[in-house]
């Protein structure tokens, strides 16, 4: 039986993928100062390309806007050219770090890494060690929601890339079905309500009651006119949005679904 839901604050996050020069953190400035004016029940972060982390970690946003980076390896260091650590990541200032990715899980061949499951428990681990605070990413793609696989993926990816020392303040999980990133394509809110009920299930099922106060963002497509009504539905604890994070404007509007 799934544990009583306990109150969870909410949180939304921004990934900026591989957008954005240093120029473009006045768009964060912006926000800030949008965000100051009104009380928010959620928290904030946005995940910025590996360049600008230590830029957006020492700009004076309190603790408004925390840090994250897009993605770190495994490994704590070595010969692994163009990668980046969790812990270079937490010397940087980040304070979360997404792993798993649908970007990153997809095939080399369509433009992804082709990471497994099996790899991104390795990134949660490093992460945990690091002292950084991961967004794990899962989600199904059009074909398997089609074929009505969509609960199996999205349950099998969970299983395999939560470690056994999970645990909510410093894991955040993130639903992103992959046919709605950047597509403009949504899932229904019944669609959405039945995958995200099955992940609080199996991480009560897994974690006892502490399965109960983990984060559930959901991504993919979130935008200014639709952010209330996705963040509205039951075990939604947040959003992780793409391209509407990169205007202040927009993401400042997502995050006013939680405006107090
Ligand atoms: C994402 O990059 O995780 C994402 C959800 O993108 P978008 O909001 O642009 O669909």
């Amino acid at each position: 039986m799934t544990a009583p839901a306990k109150k969870i604050r909410p949180l939304v996050v921004g990934n900026w993928k591989m957008n954005g020069m240093g120029a473009h953190l006045r768009e964060l400035r912006r926000l800030n100062t949008g965000l100051s004016k009104h009380k928010f029940g959620c928290d904030v972060a946005v995940c910025v390309p590996a360049t600008l982390v230590h830029r957006l970690s020492t700009m004076k946003f309190g603790a408004k806007i925390m840090t994250g980076g897009q993605d770190c390896h495994g490994a704590q260091k070595g010969a692994h050219t163009g990668d980046v650590s969790a812990q270079m990541l937490k010397d940087a200032g980040a304070k979360w770090v997404i792993v798993g990715h649908s970007e990153r899980r997809t095939e080399v061949k369509r433009g992804g890494h082709g990471e497994t499951s099996k790899l991104v428990r390795e990134k949660v681990l490093a992460a945990q060690m690091a002292g950084l605070r991961s967004i794990v990413c899962v989600g199904e793609m059009l074909t398997e929601r089609k074929s009505g696989d969509t609960l199996k993926v999205v349950g099998a990816q969970l299983r395999q890339s939560l470690p056994d020392t999970c645990n909510a303040p410093d894991i955040v999980i993130a639903y992103e079905p992959v046919w709605a990133i950047g597509s403009g394509l949504t899932p229904s809110v019944e669609q959405i309500g039945a995958v995200h009920a099955h992940i609080r299930k199996a991480l009560t099922r897994r974690f006892g009651d502490a399965g109960a106060a983990f984060r559930v963002l959901y991504g993919g497509s979130v935008n200014p006119s639709n952010a209330a009504e996705l963040m509205a539905i039951a075990n939604v604890n947040g959003a992780l949005v793409g391209g509407a994070s990169l205007k202040a404007a927009d993401f400042s509007r997502i995050i006013g679904a939680y405006r107090r």
